[in-house]
């Protein structure tokens, strides 16, 4: 306890006698003058005692002494020397009070001289060591003197008094001019502290910022401060308080706060400075203020942050505001185009009846022209539709389980006439690594593909237009694909390259001028894609062609999808492909590859030949031959008759492929020993199903239908396409007597009801029609006979998702009723609402009659296959 006391005590001594650097080197050069001066008189005292060695040690002294003081003033370090002349002082003393005989002289007085220079310059620790070393001088001297053989007495008795006398004014003027520049120094060093702490105040009263010093009250109270210092906007945060609160102090201020902003919660960690954003309690003022401990006390600093907040909060109206806008804009426009959809429905609809009927060629051609042009104004509205619910964040997306090469030959299919119209080659197809089944929204990525490819071959004259899938990277149970669109049409300029994604945007206006468009499909193909988590870009060159490409994850299905049959009589054939077009020859190997056969490429007839040969040299000769019309050098039908000529390839299947065909062309083929005629693009079910025939083990073919036929015919499919005036008197035909069947059809639009009136009752079907939801829940509790229901979803009083839900609860006959729900537009969302309301499929308007019918058939014939 006591040497705690005692260790505090010395602690406290030690630290607070230290002197500035500065007043060390001052009062070192005043003490180093002032033995200089001292020492003087006694060298004359000495030599006047007849003695040489103490003014030799004086004059020595004197020259260190003299040194140091130059050194002081050329800035060497202080405390060095001011130990150099402490030391210089002690040995000179020693050696002086030797030859004046001791410690019991007169001499020996300064002495004291040594320790308190030493505190005064280099404060406690070295005072307390020098005093160390002049115990030890004395204990020297005085064993000298007593136990050896005794020190000189160098003064004589008669100068002994002056000396004396001289000694005394010497030590007690050092003395005195020692203490003055130590008071003078420490007076300094007090004014300086002073305006410095004015200073200090002055700026801590001038701060912007509230600042505040607060001393604990007891140390029992963790919370509990009072105010030691507070600035001028401290104080007036304090007095910016309601009426009856002006007295309240810091630590009710802060009690009116949050718990976790209170001063007990930001005062807990020492050493830390917390920081936290507050609301002044009695104002709408906001602070930011920062905690910090400083020994017993917390310095609080509160920062205005009033304006920035205020600033925050405008933003954010702002930008909310815009946001909401923005969506208030799209929101209006998806509803606008739903509304445009509504007579647009009734225009493209009744054009088509129209023109089934008896025109003259004029009156045809002109309802013609309204239907081509309502046909693109469709295509527009679609795409604002599209573009609008993206933008209103309303496009839902589906996660179900598809097959991306099946999507790949709907997009084939799709844009088949497209091709063959324009007479470019036309391909699109998945290589091999492309699992089979993936998960996600195949319509959103048919919609893409379609963009695009529907792009390239509106802008490429001649040439090809490929789709090409591929495999990028396989984690797990994910599968990044790439799907590029290329082309070899006019290709893009490179300034607008960059721009090509962005709304309305067209290359250049009479490239649109010449292919129309409203400039929209790459934006919202860019839209469908960030919002299935893909990303996209395109190269071109001008005058070349463009690839546009995208990337996306897809979950691979778990779900093991049935595997494609694969029929056994064509597993290990060996077949020859005969193509120039690299691509084409890509996408129809995969296709062989995929029934099991083995196969070779050839790019010309010669090639073809030397393959041919290649066979039965190595007896494995091929036992099919797939080539293409038209190539360089000689043509597929010159091919098939050199084959055929040849004994060596008796029995050989030979198929021909070409863009288009005529009857004429079919027999020729005949002639040259062709078996089979197919048209590219080559399907994959087609060639298979032709293969099998040919070999004798056909596939049973899909029923024929019992409905007029409603999809235009696939050349590829083996049937030549039939033109308009067939698939019209096929049309015109009543639905055959086993679909004859009563439709109750719920719609409130006039001519909407008017229209799908007219195409049922032209069909052969007998059909009711309900104004509304109410009033055919009416009809189908009266009379539940009705083999279909077709469901208006938006009407007035009970919508079709209500009417849906009472029929489905009237009795067991209503609750099975195929009910098919008319939507103005065909979004995931409202068909994911159409099935929760009980409906079984849907159809968008404007009704399209040949989709339309083909619905019908679907289920009626579906229906009564399960009934
Ligand atoms: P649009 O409906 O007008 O075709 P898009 O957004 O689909 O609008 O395309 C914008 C423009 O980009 C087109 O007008 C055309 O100038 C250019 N473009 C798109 N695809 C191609 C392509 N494959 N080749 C050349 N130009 C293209």
């Amino acid at each position: 306890m006591l040497y705690q006391r005692f260790k505090n005590q010395w602690r406290f001594l030690a630290d607070s006698s230290d002197l500035e650097d500065d007043a060390v080197r001052r009062i070192a050069m005043v003490a180093s003058l002032v033995f200089m001066g001292v020492g003087l008189p006694f060298i004359g005292l000495w030599a006047w005692a007849g003695n040489w060695t103490v003014p030799m040690a004086i004059v020595g002294a004197e020259i260190i002494n003299m040194g140091t003081w130059y050194a002081l003033k050329r800035g060497a370090p202080s405390r060095i020397c001011a130990s150099i002349l402490v030391l210089d002082l002690l040995a000179c003393l020693v050696i002086s009070l030797y030859h004046m005989g001791g410690i019991d002289t007169i001499g020996s007085g300064w002495l004291l001289t040594t320790p308190l220079l030493a505190c005064l310059l280099l404060g406690y620790r070295a005072a307390v060591g020098t005093f160390g070393l002049t115990v030890g001088a004395i204990a020297t001297l005085w064993c000298l003197d007593t136990v050896g053989t005794g020190l000189p007495d160098a003064i004589p008795e008669d100068i002994r008094a002056p000396f004396m006398m001289v000694q005394l004014m010497g030590s007690l003027s050092a003395t005195v001019l020692l203490a003055g520049t130590w008071v003078a120094t420490q007076r300094g060093e007090q004014v300086k502290r002073q305006q410095a702490e004015e200073g200090l105040q002055t700026t801590i009263q001038q701060m912007q910022d509230g600042l505040f010093v607060l001393q604990r009250k007891s140390k029992a109270k963790q919370a509990d401060f009072e105010i030691e210092i507070a600035n001028q906007a401290g104080r007036s945060i304090l007095s910016d308080m309601p009426e009856g609160h002006e007295d309240l102090d810091l630590n009710r201020w802060f009690e009116a706060l949050p718990s976790h902003q209170r001063l007990d919660a930001l005062a807990l960690e020492r050493g830390k400075v917390s920081q936290v954003s507050l609301r002044h309690p009695f104002s709408d003022r906001h602070y930011e203020v920062k905690v910090a401990h400083w020994d017993q006390r917390l310095v609080l600093t509160f920062h205005d942050i009033s304006h920035q907040k205020e600033s925050e909060q405008r933003l954010k109206e702002a930008t909310d505001q815009a946001f909401e806008a923005s969506r208030a804009k799209s929101e209006f426009l998806a509803n606008m185009s739903h509304e445009i959809r509504t007579p647009m429905n009734g225009i493209l609809g009744m054009t088509e009846l129209a023109l089934e009927t008896d025109l003259d060629p004029d009156q045809h051609d002109f309802l013609a022209t309204i239907q081509t042009c309502a046909d693109s104004m469709l295509t527009i509205l679609n795409d604002i539709l599209d573009l609008s619910r993206i933008e209103a964040g309303r496009m839902e997306l589906e996660a179900a389980e598809f097959e991306p090469r099946k999507v790949l030959e709907e997009v084939q299919d799709s844009l088949g006439s497209r091709a063959t119209l324009k007479n470019i080659d036309w391909n699109a197809y998945a290589t091999e690594d492309v699992p089979r089944a993936l998960v996600g929204d195949s319509l959103r990525l048919r919609q893409i593909l379609l963009n695009l490819a529907g792009n390239a071959m509106k802008f490429t004259d001649k040439g090809e237009v490929v789709v090409e899938t591929r495999l990028m990277e396989r984690v797990d149970d994910s599968a990044r694909l790439r799907f590029e669109v290329r082309d070899t049409g006019c290709g893009i300029p490179a300034e607008v390259l960059p721009h090509l994604f962005e709304k309305f945007t067209q290359a250049d206006a009479s490239t649109t001028r010449t292919h129309g468009g409203s400039g929209l499909g790459l934006a919202i193909t860019r839209e469908l894609v960030d919002l299935m988590s893909g990303r996209m870009g395109a190269l071109s060159t001008e005058g070349e062609g463009s690839t546009f490409w995208f990337e996306m994850d897809f979950p691979v299905s778990q779900i093991l999808m049935p595997p494609a049959g694969t029929a056994e009589i064509l597993v290990g054939r060996r077949v020859l492909l005969v193509d120039d077009i690299e691509t084409n020859l890509r996408v129809i190997s995969g296709q062989v590859r995929r029934m099991g056969c083995r196969y070779e490429t050839a790019q010309n007839a010669n090639e073809a030949l030397a393959r041919l040969q290649d066979g039965i040299d190595s007896d494995d000769p091929f036992s099919i031959l797939i080539t293409d019309k038209l190539m360089p050098g000689r043509s597929g039908m010159q091919l098939a008759s050199l084959v055929r000529e040849d004994p060596r390839h008796d029995g050989m299947l030979m198929l021909l492929m070409s863009s288009s065909r005529t009857q004429g062309d079919t027999s020729l083929a005949r002639t040259a020993g062709f078996v089979g005629h197919l048209t590219k693009p080559v399907k994959y079910p087609a060639l298979k199903r032709e293969l099998l025939q040919l070999l004798g083990e056909q596939e049973p073919l899909p029923p024929p239908p019992s409905f007029p036929k409603t999809e235009v015919a696939d050349p590829a499919d083996g049937d030549l396409a039939k033109d308009d005036a067939d698939a019209k008197a096929a049309v015109k035909e009543s639905a055959p007597e086993s679909l004859a069947a009563r439709i109750l059809l719920a719609e409130d639009n006039s001519v909407n009801r008017k229209l799908a009136t007219r195409i049922l009752e032209q069909a052969g079907f007998e059909v009711t029609s309900a104004m509304d939801g109410a009033e055919a829940l009416r009809f189908v509790s009266e009379d539940n006979t009705f083999d279909l229901i077709l469901m208006d979803c938006q009407m007035p009083e009970m919508d079709g998702y209500e009417a849906t839900r009472e029929i489905r609860g009237l009795n067991e006959t209503t609750r099975r009723i195929p009910i098919i729900a008319l939507t103005a537009n065909a979004m995931v969302g409202d068909r994911k609402k159409c099935l929760a309301a009980g409906m079984d499929d849907y159809i968008s308007k404007p009704l399209k009659k040949d989709a339309f019918l083909a619905m019908l058939q679907k289920w009626l014939v579906e229906d009564r296959k399960s009934a």
